[in-house]
This record gives C-alpha cells, sequence and structure tokens, in this order.
C-alpha cells in the first residue's frame, strides 16, 4: 500500500493527526494501521459516555 501519510494507533492521537493531516491538505492520502477495530480503538473507547476535561483558571477553557 502507498500513502503519503501514516500514521500508527487509531486512538484519539492517531486519529486526531489523520484527521488534521487530511484537513491541511485534502489531496493528502492518510492511512491509519491499527491493531484493533478501528471502530473501538484506543484508551478513549473504555471510557464511559463521556470525555472529562480539566477546565484550570488561566490555563484552559471550556471551548477547548
Ligand atoms: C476508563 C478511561 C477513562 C478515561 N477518561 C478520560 C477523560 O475523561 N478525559 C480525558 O482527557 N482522558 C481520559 N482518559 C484517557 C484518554 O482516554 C487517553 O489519554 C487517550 O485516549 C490516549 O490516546 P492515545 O491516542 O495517545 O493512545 P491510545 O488511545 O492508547 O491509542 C493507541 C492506539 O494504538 C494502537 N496500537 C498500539 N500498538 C499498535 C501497533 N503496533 N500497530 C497498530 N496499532 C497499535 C492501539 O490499539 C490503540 O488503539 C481515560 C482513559 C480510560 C482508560
Amino acid at each position: 500500500m502507498k500513502t503519503n501519510v501514516l500514521v500508527i494507533g487509531g486512538g484519539t492521537a492517531g486519529t486526531m493527526a489523520a484527521i488534521k493531516a487530511k484537513q491541511a491538505n485534502p489531496d493528502t492520502e492518510v492511512l491509519i494501521l491499527e491493531k484493533a477495530n478501528i471502530r473501538h480503538s484506543g484508551a478513549i473507547a473504555m471510557s464511559m459516555d463521556g470525555v472529562n476535561t480539566a477546565v484550570i483558571p488561566g490555563n484552559s477553557t471550556p471551548e477547548q
């Protein structure tokens, strides 16, 4: 297989990197190699119904 961008691991970091690469250049071929089922891959698949974000005044915001 040939690709322009190869992402190994389809967790949060990998899938976000793939999306950002495609957004940066829609003509770019992006391939994710994931050893698990991509629909259930990554540590976040084990979380419950949401992702908590720590909002620290002066450091992070709800929008982030
Ligand atoms: C129960 C639970 C609750 C959580 N809750 C929160 C929360 O509320 N808020 C928050 O911010 N964070 C939370 N986290 C942490 C968050 O889910 C992780 O920090 C984040 O998902 C890590 O993403 P990652 O892409 O770096 O790694 P991972 O999600 O671990 O992804 C790595 C991927 O690489 C794949 N892989 C590994 N080796 C190979 C290989 N050789 N070839 C191909 N693929 C490979 C794995 O199968 C996996 O899919 C939680 C985690 C857990 C487990």
